[in-house]
């Protein structure tokens, strides 16, 4: 069934109203007939299956709800991906797999040993639109409940800051990391985490961390863990991460067995 996301304000009791590209897409792409039904999303977790009640002279779409539910498709923990910041345009592939892998959010990080820089404002937040417009379509894509954000480029400090705020159970991926008994450890720790916990994965740039840096997020709690005897690169790493805890959280769920 076709997915849409809608803004709250669209919303009322009964009713959702969609406006825009995605109306033109239900009108003019998909041509929904009245009474065909489509599942309208909030972006934050909740969904409604809807049918087209009709088509307004705005171009915009009104629909009707018929069911309400809690999205089926999200992890029970909220998974941070805090990336070292990687070069050019690497950081838009990890955002979409981060996202089909279920990630909460991704939040990039300057740290000691990458090499691009986040020049100036301006190109900021132009990049971080670009990001963010990433995430939703992968999320659309993947049938995700929420659209998991992008965050603001963080210095390490910052970023473990975060990390204390969110009460985060963390983990870094750290290739000197010895054997895999770390790994299967935090993964249990992430099945045992209540509903809504906050996990924190770090995983450095091309040129990996600097020994200060693991040694930071081990003093905040972190747990450093090997991904394997081979070196992943940095796109391969959090992804690699992110699907064993995804098949951990999943099978513990009764989803995958
Ligand atoms: N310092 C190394 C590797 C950098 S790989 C070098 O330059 O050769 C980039 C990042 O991927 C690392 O910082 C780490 O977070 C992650 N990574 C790569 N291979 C890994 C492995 N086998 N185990 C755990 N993390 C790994």
């Amino acid at each position: 069934m076709y997915r849409f996301y809608y803004e709250s304000e669209n919303k009322t009791d009964k009713n959702i109203v969609v406006a825009g590209e995605d109306a033109h897409h239900i009108k003019n792409v998909l041509r929904l007939k009245i009474g065909e039904k489509l599942i309208l999303c909030d972006g934050n977790g909740y969904e409604h299956l809807c049918t087209v009640a009709d088509y307004d002279t705005q171009n915009a779409v009104n629909c009707e709800i018929i069911e309400s539910r809690e999205s089926e498709t999200e992890l029970p923990v909220k998974i941070v991906l805090y990336q070292g910041l990687p070069k050019k345009d690497k950081l838009e592939l990890i955002i979409q797999k981060a996202v089909e892998l279920g990630a909460f959010e991704i939040v990039p990080v300057a740290m000691k040993r990458s090499i691009a820089k986040i020049e100036d404002d301006k190109s900021e937040k132009k990049k971080m639109q670009r990001w963010q417009e990433i995430a939703r379509a992968a999320a659309k894509q993947s049938e995700r409940g929420i659209i998991p954000q992008v965050g603001k480029c963080l210095t390490f400090k910052q970023a473990l800051q975060r990390c204390t705020e969110d009460k985060a159970l963390i983990c870094v991926a750290y290739e000197n990391a010895r054997g895999m008994s770390s790994l299967a450890e935090f993964a249990q720790a992430v099945k045992e985490a209540p509903k809504g916990a906050t996990i924190a994965v770090f995983v450095g740039p091309e040129g990996g961390f600097e020994e200060s840096e693991v040694e930071m997020v081990k003093e905040n709690g972190g747990l450093s863990v090997s991904l394997g005897k081979r070196i992943l690169r940095t796109e391969t790493a959090g992804l690699t991460l992110l699907s064993i805890l995804m098949y951990e959280l999943e099978t513990n769920n009764g989803m995958l067995s």
